[in-house]
């Protein structure tokens, strides 16, 4: 394409707010007649068969939904399955021989599963754990970076009827302690090491040091990923994971009949607010959920070769790598390592190679890849590529448009996901082969999920006012509590917009939104992230698109600090695309950015260049902090970030200017 072709076509694309999903997506997409909404609507909660049927029960359910004890729903009630059953042995008499599994690792070597192969391994894995003492409902915590064994652990846990509870391996010693004390886990898997940026990390010390913080016994199984890479010791009360499971090669465990409402898994929310909460999840209703949003969102296929590029420690790996597209029967891709190693390129050579069918992955990802620049992606044949989505935070129109022109090359319906930890599975999404697009909006709420856009007393707002998010009735893949602390779940989550006399119970997940006249539900970010300037409540999401859309920004953050006469002035933070200086005119750029997107109301009091922003380790902005820097406060504990280091810089900075 000649430079002006090009530059005509990035005018176009910068123009346009709206996109129709391709022809070719259309003609083969799994969901496609968009009467789906109101067929969901008249046979509520009856459509949610329509989840459960994507699975093997041993037996059916007596009810779909019980709720007698509100909000303390059932699901598909009287219903016995089992998960690792639906996982992998209902595949093996048709796909046996397909891939389960195919992971990477950092330094390029790869290891991939069948279901046949997979189906082994969690049988040996399984009865070890069994020997070990694992009993039905004993919790077992995992605290294990993005290696095999992780998924093939869950799905040996799911076997026997132990609740999994997967700690992401980033976290601290102390974070694991504190897990594996509130649930009294007394097993532990975990791992010696893994690989970053081409060296041998140490993980097992870390666990270590969270283990004797733990308050009782406990069994550790630990499996050897670095070898000769790291010595380790093993203490007396820890097996090696291959010597283990070698004992029970060829050995098989009958899949133990679960209750569609026993506890699948624990986890715990990633945190970003700063109070993690024990999410319990069951093993009918999530499945269903976790099954039917791949199949109907993400239009996976059992031919498909599917990648989600999140942590298996996140609920999006839980749902999106191993649960939804193992019951669904198809390939599910798992790398270990950063999209920069060796290179920028890594994803899209990861994707060139396999021929990747759909990519799901975050916004602050696809920030950092638009940051590096087209000519990655340029390097690669990526035309395998038939869905992308995104999940996390909302993303911002620019971010969005890069993602589906030099990664979807305009041919690919891109998802943007609405969901959480506590909501097991996708809630607010266009469904990619019904849908009209817009960027920046996640879409309208899925088929039978009852969520508004309200004010503070529970009102619907009118199109284009900002408000929050409710959710009105309850769906199958819902957090059922909060792991011992029904209290806590009820005053969380129900009490601000609920009811209880006229028994009407509504679910809230602190977001702040907007919805236009077609239904469409943009995210504005967390209600604490509100910003209030003269009254005026702004959504840090809209700022920072606005901030994000002047040529040479690459991501930003905007947060309130405290001003004398505003209540709150918008602070931003910037990082510039590679190629970019920070300068006087950039400033002015921003800030002339804003005034023209949003109003001169939200004029940025102060715009702050900084290479990096601090963010949580599941890579989310951590505004909070932001605004404590704005302020000149106590920073408080910043452990739980990625990049710590950052923090001192900015500061430094914000006092300097
Ligand atoms: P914690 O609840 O512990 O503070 P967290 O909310 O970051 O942590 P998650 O459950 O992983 O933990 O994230 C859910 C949140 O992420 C949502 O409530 C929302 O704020 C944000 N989010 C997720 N997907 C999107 C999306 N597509 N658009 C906008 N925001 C999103
Ligand atoms: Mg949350």
């Amino acid at each position: 394409m000649s430079d002006t072709d090009e530059t005509q076509l990035e005018a176009r694309l910068a123009d346009q707010t709206e996109f129709e999903p391709p022809e070719s997506f259309v003609e083969q997409a799994n969901v496609t007649d968009p009467d789906i909404y109101e067929e969901f609507e008249e046979n509520w909660p009856d459509c949610w068969e329509r989840a459960a049927d994507l699975l093997d029960w041993e037996t059916d359910h007596d009810e779909v939904l019980v709720d007698d004890d509100e909000p303390f729903y059932e699901w598909f009630v009287g219903g016995e399955l089992n998960a690792s059953e639906n996982c992998v042995d209902r595949h093996l008499e048709d796909r046996g021989d397909e891939l389960a599994i195919q992971w990477e690792g950092e330094l390029g070597e790869t290891r991939s599963y069948t279901y046949e192969e997979l189906h082994r391994e969690v049988n040996e894995c399984a009865a070890a754990l069994r020997d070990l003492g694992v009993g039905e409902d004993d919790i077992v915590t995992m605290y294990m970076p993005m290696v095999p064994e992780l998924p093939i652990a869950m799905l040996a846990c799911a076997r026997i009827g132990a609740p999994h509870s997967v700690v992401f391996a980033g976290f601290s010693a102390d974070a694991l302690a504190t897990r594996m004390n509130a649930a009294d886990s007394e097993y532990l898997v975990t791992c010696d090491g893994y690989y970053r940026r081409g060296d041998g990390l140490d993980h097992i010390s870390k666990a270590n040091e969270g283990l004797e913080g733990v308050d009782h016994e406990t069994t550790t199984v630990v499996v050897d990923r670095l070898g000769d890479d790291l010595d380790h010791e093993l203490g007396d009360d820890q097996l090696d994971y291959d010597d283990l499971v070698a004992d029970y090669e060829g050995e098989s465990v009958e899949p133990v009949v679960r209750d569609a409402e026993d506890m699948l898994f624990l986890m715990y929310t990633s945190g970003t607010t700063g109070k993690p909460k024990g999410v319990k999840h069951t093993t009918g209703g999530y499945l269903s959920y976790a099954a039917w949003t791949s199949h109907s969102v993400l239009d996976v296929k059992p031919d498909d070769t599917y990648w989600c590029s999140a942590d298996i420690g996140w609920i999006t790996g839980h749902s999106y790598i191993v649960y939804g597209p193992l019951a669904l029967g198809t390939t599910t891709v798992m790398y270990e390592g950063t999209p920069d190693y060796p290179d920028k390129d890594r994803m899209w050579e990861i994707v060139e190679n396999y021929e990747v069918d759909q990519l799901y992955t975050a916004p602050t990802a696809i920030r950092a890849f638009m940051k590096w620049g087209e000519e990655y992606p340029e390097q690669h044949d990526l035309s395998s590529l038939r869905l992308l989505g995104t999940v996390g935070e909302p993303i911002n129109p620019k971010a969005w448009k890069w993602y589906y022109k030099h990664i979807g090359n305009e041919s690919c319906p891109i998802v943007d996901t609405w969901w959480q930890t506590e909501t097991g599975g996708m809630m607010i999404t266009t469904l990619p082969g019904i849908a009209t697009m817009k960027p920046g909006s996640a879409g309208p709420p899925l088929p039978g999920i009852d969520a508004q856009v309200v004010d503070e007393s529970g009102e619907e707002v009118a199109p284009g006012e900002a408000g929050y998010v409710t959710v009105n009735k309850p769906w199958p893949g819902m957090l059922r509590t909060l792991y011992r602390n029904d209290d806590r779940f009820i005053n969380e989550y129900w009490e601000a917009y609920s009811d209880e006399e006229a028994d009407e119970w509504v679910y809230f997940p602190e977001d702040g939104a907007k919805i236009d006249d077609d239904g469409y539900i943009t995210i504005l970010g967390r209600v604490d992230d509100v910003i209030n300037v003269s009254g005026h409540r702004l959504g840090t999401m809209e700022i920072e698109s606005a901030v994000v859309d002047v040529e040479g920004v690459a991501e930003a953050a905007a947060v309130g600090g405290d001003h004398d006469m505003k209540g709150e002035a918008v602070y931003t933070y910037v990082i510039l695309e590679d190629g970019y200086e920070e300068s006087e005119e950039m400033r002015q750029s921003i800030v002339e950015g804003v005034e023209d997107g949003i109003g001169p109301i939200a004029r940025p009091e102060q715009v702050i260049f900084t290479p990096e922003l601090p963010k949580t380790r599941s890579g989310k902005i951590m505004r909070r902090l932001l605004e404590d820097i704005a302020n000149d406060d106590d920073l408080g504990n910043t452990s739980t970030l990625r990049n710590p280091d950052i923090v001192d810089d900015i500061q430094e900075k914000v006092r300097s200017d």
